[in-house]
Formats: C-alpha cells, structure tokens, sequence
C-alpha cells in the first residue's frame, strides 16, 4: 500500500496508479504534467512521448497573443507539422457551445493526430469535447490558473442554452508554463484562487455525507487536497504581486483537482454547494441571454456563502418535531410548481433526475437520513470545526485580495442567490449543505437567510 497524499504531484501521474487504503486502486490518465517557469519549451518533447505527430492546435485571439504565437514557434522549430485555429475576437465572453464546437469541427483537419487547445477553461472544454468526437487525446497548454477543469474527465458545456456536463477524457499532456500564467489578467488568476476556496466546502461536505448517506469517501484524497488548499492559501499574497511561486502553487492546486476528481471517479474532491451556486447563476443567465462572471470567482463567492450558512446551521440543533411537520407539510405538486419556477425550461429534466436517480424527497429516504444526522450531530460539527476556516477570516483574506465577497459583489442579487440556494438541493444527486439543512427541516429559515447573505 502507498501513502500518496504526501508524494510530489509528478509521481501522481505513474501508469499503475495506487493501491490506497480505501479499498481502491486510484489512476489518472494524464500522462505529461509540466508546471513552472519556461516549461512550454518541453513541448515537442511531450508530443514525441505521447507518439503525437500532427497536433491540431486551437487558441483565441487572447491565447494566440499569451501563449499560442510560442507554441508555433516552438512546434516550427522542432519540424512538427501542425494545423492552427485562432477563434475569431468575439463581442461577447465566448461560451462552450455548439457554436464553438461546430466552428472547430468544421476547421478540423483529419490528418492531425491530437488536439491541442491553448487556453484555459472554454478552449480546454471544447477541445475535449473536439477530441472525443475526433476519436484523438486532447493536450492543452494552460495560458491562465483560473479554473480546475485542466486534468477533469468532462467538460462544462451549454447545449442548448443548457448547462451540462460531457464526460469525454482527461487530456494527456498538461503544460502550465507560469511565465505565461502570471501575465494572466489579475481576475483570472484570483478567479482560480477561488476555485481552489471551493475546496474547504467540497471536503467538507464529502465527509458529511459519507456519514449521512454511506457514500464513499477516501481520506488519503482529501488530505491531498487539503494540503494543496493550504498551499495555495499560503500563497494567495504573493498571487497579488504574480509571484512565480505563487501562481504554481494555484496552477498545481487547480490540476491536481482534476487528478483527484480522476482517482475518486466522483467530483467530490473539488466541488460542493459553492459549485452549485455558481452552475444555478449561470444558468439563470444563459436563461436571460446575459454573461456570467469567471467561474471560479463565483466559486469564491459560493463558498464564503456556505461557511455562512454552516455557520448559523452549527448553532441549532436538530429537532425532529420540527423535521417531522416540514417532512409533513411537504407536498410534491407545490414542489414541482415552485421548481418550474425556479429552472423554466429545464424543470423538466430536474423534476425527472430528482424521481429517478436523485429521491431526495422520498419520505422514507428522509426519515432515515435524519436519524443518521442525529445520531452523529457531534461528529458533524467536529467536521466543520476541522474543515471550515471561520467566515471573517475568509471574508477578510479575500476582501484584502480585491476578491468579490458576496453575490452583489458580482452583480448577482439577493432573489437569485435565494432561488439558486433552493435549486441546489435538487440539480444533481449530491448530498449538499442545502441538502442537509432541507432533511433538518430548516430549508425556508435558511432559503431566507441565503438572499440576506447576498448582499
Ligand atoms: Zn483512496
Ligand atoms: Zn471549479
């Protein structure tokens, strides 16, 4: 058995993974990770290592100027053949659509054996997405740390003005070159740090309900993960000021994310309730045909918003009259109506994702769930004590950053954060804080309290 919670991030990567003390074998399928000063130059060599011969390279008119001029250069230089797509400069932020897909299909060229997408979360989305249907591995060099999709099994996409998830393949080779990164715009790089905040919610969350539900849950993973959050907390002043350091320590945590997410087969290692806030805003805009923030600075914003919540939730305690009357006075049709209102057009598949896979609101479910909840309220609160730092401090440390604070600060206002704390629960099949808070009976209170918080 190998304790890898300790190991350099490199030796994450070997071919027969770990056999860890879960019960697991745990494996990525990211085969070349670089991260560091002048690092881009070790491409050729990663392509030669991979067998690529003919990359299919995509950058915008940003990543073409950071970081997609080099990699010609460099691929020139090497006699590597290649065939680039810049994307048109777009008004708008570019979204991960069947546009941007489409425009890639139509300029793919079939002689190239991979592709590799410069950028960072919507060229490295869509380029997954391009490789799975061109049946060749995606590589991607990082030209910002703003996200934790690099080493991810999916990509976030919107399919019909809808946000989903397409699981296609973790690239092979990752190059996160942190002189390119730094010169990354300062939200970009905060926004990453944010995404790596996130970590405190998902970890914590992750324990809470392998104890309320049985999920699975592997300890040596999220002390992987923990190690990295600090890491990357440690660093966030000298992210201010672009320290190389620093930003490899962002650009680490955000990768590592996606092997840890790789070698849980779930996202938990990465995400929670912050995540959710962010999936519920953003969708809400694409509803209205408007742009939404960087994810990860929605993320940061989730997150501080969910220790909140926590933090109010600790000092209740559970009350099972109170469960049993809300649990009582629960009624399925007003739950569809209030749902239809909250997603539009995609309360449909909501409404059938919570019959079928999630039963949520099975009543017995429910009632089991919370005698688990009783029976372990002090292990409960024993794991926010060790995993969450206290809301002040977190709110202090971002604000001293220029970090947005809270959903106002991102222009998201209190009704929208109250309707996205009520659609969390029931988005996914994930056992949330909203979810938590909603078997306690406590879900109006802290609906509620969400909107006052938004501001
Ligand atoms: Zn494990
Ligand atoms: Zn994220």
């Amino acid at each position: 058995m190998t304790d890898f919670a300790d190991s350099a991030i490199s030796t994450l990567l070997r071919e027969e993974g770990f056999a860890c003390g879960c019960g697991r074998r745990h494996r990525t399928d990211l085969r070349v990770l670089r991260i560091g000063s002048g690092v881009i130059n070790i491409l050729p060599e990663a392509l030669m290592s991979l067998g690529v011969k003919r990359p299919f390279v995509v950058c915008d008119a940003n990543t073409y100027e950071a970081a997609g001029r080099r990699v010609s250069t460099i691929l020139d230089d090497a006699g590597i053949p290649y065939t680039l797509y810049v994307f048109p400069p777009q008004s708008q932020k570019m979204e991960p659509d069947e546009s941007a897909v489409g425009a890639l299909a139509m300029a793919y060229d079939p002689a190239s054996d991979a592709v590799l997408g410069v950028g960072s979360g919507v060229i490295n989305d869509c380029c997954k997405v391009l490789a799975r249907t061109a049946g060749v591995p995606s590589l991607v060099v990082g030209t910002a740390p703003s996200m934790d999709g690099y080493a991810s099994d999916s990509s976030s996409m919107v399919q019909n003005r809808l946000k989903v998830t397409l699981y296609n393949a973790c690239p092979q080779a990752v190059v996160c070159d942190t002189d390119i990164m730094s010169a990354a715009p300062m939200e970009m790089l905060l926004a990453g740090l944010g995404d790596m905040l996130a970590k405190y919610v998902a970890i914590c969350e992750w324990r809470i309900s392998h104890i309320v539900t049985g999920e699975y849950y592997c300890e040596n993973i999220a002390r992987l993960m923990r190690r990295s959050l600090r890491r990357c907390v440690d660093a966030a002043e000298g992210l201010i000021r672009r320290e190389p350091d620093a930003v490899e320590a962002v650009a680490e945590g955000l990768v590592l994310s996606g092997i840890a997410m790789g070698f849980a087969k779930i996202s938990r290692p990465a995400s929670g309730l912050e995540h959710y806030f962010s999936h519920m805003w953003e969708m809400m805009a694409l509803e209205r045909g408007e742009p939404s923030d960087l994810h990860g600075a929605q993320c940061g914003v989730g997150t501080l918003l969910t220790i909140k919540l926590l933090e109010r939730l600790r000092t209740l305690t559970p009350d099972p009259a109170r469960a049993a009357a809300f649990a009582a006075s629960f009624d399925i049709p007003a739950w569809r109506e209030r749902t239809r209102g909250i997603f539009g057009r995609t309360a449909d598949a909501v409404i059938a994702m919570e019959r079928d896979v999630g039963h949520q609101n099975d009543p017995a479910l429910r009632a089991e769930r919370f005698e688990r909840i009783v029976d372990n309220w002090p292990a409960i609160l024993a794991i926010m004590d060790e995993e969450l730092p206290r809301a002040d401090d977190l709110a202090a440390m971002m604000r001293g950053l220029g970090m947005p604070v809270t959903p106002v600060g991102l222009g998201i206002g209190a009704e929208d954060t109250r309707r996205a704390y009520i659609g969390s629960r029931v988005i996914r099949d994930k056992y949330l804080t909203s979810t938590l808070i909603w078997d306690l009976g406590l879900e109006r209170e802290f609906e509620q309290l969400a909107g006052e918080l938004a501001v």
